[in-house]
């Protein structure tokens, strides 16, 4: 799955400082088996095959059920327990003897039925009728209104499961080792189509209704279980002997052309790298108007918010990456996840790090003009800064309950994990990975496994000791910072001494953590790096000749921070602009941390910052314009801020003078995204000539719509917003109002919450809840709110709390970690003690680790603004002499 903090937190102008954030230890080092498997459910009985008959009643927000289960009974037993919610079964027969007793409990989420003699261990059926809800959130089988092109309301159905909400349309054994077989068969009105893991195998019509039976599905966990029905049109190709199809709400379906072409190139990599084709017989890409936000990997059928999928002439260059992106890693995850399945959600992180790593590597590897790899070093700061908490969890982590397995989904599962295993690779190096990655494949296909599965197939590959290395990084909170002493022997040789301990934001670390660092060593400003793996403190190693440049992180691969003595950063400060992009992103990122963790003042990092001269890496631009932006939000209400926004408008915009406004012939998307990435933050500083550009521009969008290009709307429209007068703002509100694409219409109303004047804000706040969002973009109030945020930090705060039920309604799986992590956007909005009575008010005391992780990160916020107002005070009033 893709959770939803790519999309909803991704705010392309003013990166909103939410992002989506567990912790006893985890049993280490044992390969799957199915009796040692966590979970909460008896192994005595397992489901073989099921059979489920559903005829929803939408109307009704009802289902009615007739379910057969084949089961295994491993050893006599006089009950059956498996899980349900909100059902209600009748009729249960074993082998067609009517149960004793039916027992169900919403609260356990559990199913017990009492069997009247015991049953033998052998192969038994239980079947039953039964009936359950229509949800109106994306959980189970839940129903999704939209508005039409035409304006017309429409509705279908569709299913998400993951974690533990398949229970919610059948009963069944709900854990991920409880493989079995699934044929589905569902009664909807006779014009809609119908799509599930499997072809179609038989369709009756009975008007005003058809049933569909779909083909059997193979063995595979309950979490992967689809249904979409509705209005639906597909288009579709063939790959070898697998049938890719695109749908999409009845003429749509042409938008799903550039997702159809992806697909096709995606399978034909995946088959070869994987070494096992995809085994299924055709794979669908459903785009659903809303639901969920992100996309979920059930085997044969992934859905998407239709936003993730579908591209049309109003598309951006950014939507194309992200529908690309987003695919890679659902469809690795028809292979890592589906076709072999983490044994517990404790091990979600092998799914979710896996395809995030796998599809980050095919996006960059189909379209290397998009840097994509590059561009990934964002979200490891990210899962960095997460990580540089006192309060983080391993990768690994202890997953009891349902609550639990649905807060898994954070920044350390996704991203760290993404990190270390490119870390592992660049280590191992990418044929033998492969190479371990195939073995562990073929040896799990339609089974599940642990990372310990993972290792060994990487020890058998490579000869080395993987666990051993990996261990450190996924059983063990945080990372290191490599500290790097370098001596000069006579001739100039330069020796380096390298000594590590965590690395903390703020706070003094009292523990023994220790890791087989594996280092990435480049002397000099070119070369190949060496392979190093820091094992003891105070290991020592030969480095190139003192005096040239040194990275320790070459290319920015690896998860660790390093700080060079004076002398070696002096010396990577003067060959900065020679150095590889990979290690001036390196130097940026671990200069940035460690001023502000006080380990470094903020000239060090400034003079970095300052000596990019004619190089225009768009990543390594992008840490600088979130550097200066941040210092430039501390700022805001002190006597320092315009003098500081004037220094920071100097440092980008020669860079952003040399690009000018325009596209030029033969540009690649990452310099045309840091184009749109420079101006907006000189804007956004108060830049009068790029105000004045902008306003132009705009000017000419009002009379026509194609006079700015997709790409640059948000760009030009957030500027206008920012300084709008109300007669300006109720014209870009009526853009947004009487756009009918959806993708062009979420672009107007973000532009229009950036808006500085307090009465506009306030404007601004009723319009991102009322009802002229359309149901399909219900997701994006949430955004809409938090961006308010960035000038109206009060406003913001109480137009989501008091309507925070709401807000997070699109989110049910996810509400509780969104709201523990509430903190990290509202921290500068009300006093820390108000911000954590709500957020305890709010959760689960068993929800307390994540709870204190955004407050840490609150906390942290609060210290950074008071060190960076008296930085920046300091460095203004006595700037290095060049
Ligand atoms: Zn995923």
């Amino acid at each position: 799955m893709i959770r939803i903090a790519r999309r909803l937190f991704r705010v392309p102008l003013h990166w909103v400082a939410l992002t989506l954030l567990a912790s006893m230890p985890v049993l280490a080092g044992a390969p799957f088996s199915f009796d040692a498997a966590p979970g909460r459910l008896p192994k005595d009985v397992v489901p073989l095959d099921y059979t489920v008959a559903i005829t929803p009643d939408v109307d009704a927000l009802a289902f009615s059920g007739v379910e057969t289960v084949r089961v295994r009974v491993r050893a006599r037993v006089r009950r059956l327990v498996f899980n349900s919610l909100n059902e209600t079964l009748d009729d249960v027969r074993l082998d067609g003897q009517p149960a004793a007793t039916v027992a169900s409990d919403d609260s356990q989420q559990l199913t017990t039925v009492t069997l009247s003699r015991p049953a033998a261990p052998g192969v038994h059926t239980l079947r039953f009728r039964y009936r359950g809800k229509v949800e109106t959130q994306p959980h189970g089988l839940f129903v999704q209104h939209y508005t039409t092109h035409a304006g017309a309301n429409a509705l279908l159905l569709s299913t998400k499961m993951e974690s533990t909400d398949a229970r919610r349309m059948f009963p069944c054994w709900d854990e991920p080792a409880f493989r079995a077989t699934f044929q589905l068969i569902v009664t909807v009105p006779v014009d809609w189509n119908t799509v599930s893991n499997m072809p179609v195998s038989k369709r009756v019509v009975h008007e005003p209704t058809a049933t569909t039976t779909f083909e059997r599905s193979p063995r595979m966990p309950s979490y992967l279980v689809e249904f979409t029905g509705g209005e639906l049109a597909k288009i579709n190709a063939l790959i070898g002997r697998t049938e890719l199809g695109v749908w999409a709400i009845r003429g749509r379906e042409q938008d799903g052309r550039t997702a159809l072409a992806n697909a096709q190139q995606i399978l034909r990599d995946y088959n070869d790298y994987f070494a096992y084709p995809y085994p299924l017989p055709k794979l669908d890409s459903i785009a659903v108007p809303g639901g969920f936000t992100g996309a979920m990997e059930n085997w044969g059928a992934i859905t998407y918010n239709d936003q993730l999928l579908l591209i049309h002439a109003l598309s951006t260059i950014q939507d194309r990456q992200t529908v690309f992106a987003v695919q890679a890693h659902e469809m690795a995850h028809q292979w890592n996840g589906d076709l072999v399945t983490m044994g517990w959600w404790d091990d979600l992180w092998l799914n979710e790090s896996f395809a995030s790593w796998r599809g980050a590597k095919e996006t960059d590897l189909r379209n290397p003009d998009w840097k994509w790899l590059e561009l990934q070093d964002g979200s490891k700061e990210r899962a960095m800064r997460s990580d540089a908490r006192v309060a983080s969890h391993p990768i690994q982590q202890h997953v009891a309950d349902e609550l639990q397995a649905a807060n898994a989904f954070d920044d350390i599962t996704y991203n760290k994990g993404e990190a270390v295993l490119r870390m592992l690779e660049a280590f191992l190096g990418p044929d033998v990975f492969r190479d371990g990655i195939r073995r562990y494949i073929k040896a799990h296909a339609f089974s599940n496994a642990t990372a310990t599965d993972l290792w060994n197939a990487l020890s058998a590959a490579s000869g080395r000791d993987v666990g051993k290395i990996a261990a450190d990084w996924t059983e063990q909170v945080g990372f290191p910072l490599v500290t790097v002493s370098a001596s000069c022997a006579a001739a100039g040789e330069r020796t380096v001494t390298l000594i590590q301990r965590r690395f903390l934001l703020h706070g003094a670390d009292t523990s023994t953590a220790h890791w087989n660092v594996p280092l990435r060593v480049r002397s000099g400003a070119a070369g190949a790096p060496q392979a190093l793996l820091l094992t003891a403190d105070g290991q020592r190693s030969r480095a190139g000749q003192c005096g040239e440049a040194l990275s320790v992180n070459a290319d920015a691969l690896g998860f660790y921070r390093v700080a060079y003595d004076p002398a070696t950063l002096a010396a990577n400060a003067r060959s900065f602009s020679v150095l590889p992009d990979g290690d001036k992103i390196a130097l940026l990122d671990d200069e940035w941390a460690l001023v502000l963790s006080e380990h470094e003042e903020l000239a060090a990092y400034l003079s970095l910052a300052t000596s990019m001269g004619e190089d225009s890496d768009t990543r390594a631009w992008t840490q600088i314009a979130a550097a200066l932006g941040t210092i430039e939000y501390a700022e805001r209400g002190a006597a320092a801020h315009d003098a500081f926004a004037a220094f920071a408008r100097s440092v980008i915009r020669p860079m952003a003078d040399r690009l000018g406004w325009d596209t030029k012939d033969g540009e690649t998307p990452d310099v045309q995204q840091l184009r749109r990435t420079l101006l907006a933050n000189l804007g956004t500083w108060g830049d009068a000539g790029v105000r004045r550009e902008a306003q132009q521009r705009y000017n000419a969008f009002v009379k026509d719509r194609s006079a700015i290009k997709p790409d640059d709307q948000l760009l030009v429209l957030s500027i206008v917003a920012q300084y709008a007068d109300a007669a300006t703002f109720d014209q870009l509100h009526a853009i947004a109002q009487s756009e009918n694409d959806d993708t062009a219409q979420r672009r107007y109303y973000l532009a229009l919450m950036n808006v500085r004047d307090p009465a506009l804000a306030r404007q601004a706040a009723q319009i991102a809840l009322s009802q002229e969002i359309p149901p399909q973009s219900e997701d994006s109030r949430l955004q809409l709110v938090l961006q308010l945020g960035y000038y109206h930090p009060l406003l913001s705060w109480t137009t989501t709390t008091e309507n925070i039920d709401r807000l997070l309604a699109p989110y049910p799986k996810y509400a509780p970690l969104i709201t523990a992590q509430m903190p990290e956007a509202f921290w500068d909005s009300v006093p820390l003690g108000q911000l954590e009575a709500w957020v305890r008010g709010r959760l689960p005391a068993e929800m307390s680790a994540q709870i204190e992780r955004g407050l840490e990160t609150a906390r942290a916020r609060l210290r950074e603004k008071e060190l960076l107002v008296r930085e920046a005070g300091a460095y203004l009033a006595a700037p290095p002499r060049t």
